[in-house]
């Protein structure tokens, strides 16, 4: 291991990726600050790289890979567009206004090393102290080795009404959609002062991630499938009552959409609401909602 000391300052200016052989036969990847204000992927990478405490045979190359470098220097979500909207192959239709944006050219660089690896955890945080993991469907089992409480199935492509299709190209989904695993896996709150806790969780996992061990946290984790997206019509401004992930109430008020109240539909009664936050601009993601799945 050497010259990793420098890695701050070249994460800070260029794409970052760095490849570390093993004996194993799996390629696999771990990402960090996707999304540039939630740190602490980048401290996980750090780590691994100053510790060398993984598992060498359990992996023939293992990606180390920064996300958008432009965005974390600025400690902001992204530069001109959601980074993990971006993914999706060099024809992908859905990302066509995408195509001129700093962070679509990013992820293409990013998907070459994806499309090298037969796994791929993707780190992220929430506006909720929960670590939980977003995933296809087809990830299921590499989620559930994980040690989470919760994990989230993202829908299907046309799985409701969404003209502009949900959550086309998160890293999960690219994944998915050439036949290899992913998952986005969320380590508490971003904005939480002390990150020592969530960093510590995240470290963890991915050393277990990368040795494909299982579970070791007793009990299930709850799993909730995706069943709706609110876009932004106008301004949406979320009720501040709203907690991450509590179950909806018959006739509870989510926001307000410019001078339109957003209630709770009938058939979301009971189900649950998450990555709801006021969000300004049209056409944008606001709130989540998804049905709990027995265990
Ligand atoms: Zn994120």
């Amino acid at each position: 291991m050497k010259n990793y000391e420098k890695f701050p300052d070249q994460f800070t200016k260029k794409s970052f990726h760095r490849k570390i052989e093993g004996s194993g036969n799996e390629n696999i990847a771990i990402i960090g600050a996707i999304h540039g204000n939630e740190r602490i992927g980048i401290e996980v990478i750090k780590e691994l790289l100053q510790k060398n405490e993984f598992n060498e045979k359990s992996f023939k190359n293992l990606y180390l890979v920064g996300g958008n470098p432009r965005a974390y220097a600025e400690n902001k979500r992204f530069i001109e567009a959601n980074l993990n909207r971006c993914f999706g192959k060099e024809n992908d239709k859905s990302l066509k206004h995408l195509e001129n944006s700093y962070e679509r050219a990013i992820a293409k660089e990013i998907q070459k090393i994806l499309e090298k690896c037969q796994r791929v955890l993707d780190i992220h945080q929430s506006r909720s102290k929960d670590n939980f993991i977003v995933c296809k469907k087809g990830s299921l089992g590499l989620a559930k080795k994980m040690n989470a409480q919760m994990i989230i199935i993202s829908p299907e492509l046309g799985h409701y009404d969404d003209p502009e299709g949900i959550s086309v190209g998160s890293t999960d989904k690219f994944v998915d959609s050439i036949g290899k695993k992913g998952i986005v896996y969320e380590f508490g709150d971003m904005h939480a002062p002390d990150q020592t806790e969530n960093i510590k969780n995240a470290y963890q996992e991915s050393l277990n991630f990368i040795s494909n061990k299982s579970r070791e946290n007793s009990g299930s984790p709850e799993i909730i499938e995706t069943i709706f997206v609110y876009r932004t019509k106008e301004n949406f401004i979320l009720n501040p009552e709203i907690k991450q992930f509590s179950v909806l109430k018959q006739n509870q008020i989510i926001g307000n959409d410019g001078d339109k109240v957003i209630k709770v539909h009938p058939e979301h009664v009971g189900h649950k609401i998450y990555f709801a936050k006021s969000e300004k601009n049209i056409g944008q993601e606001a709130f989540f909602i998804g049905r709990p799945l027995s265990k």
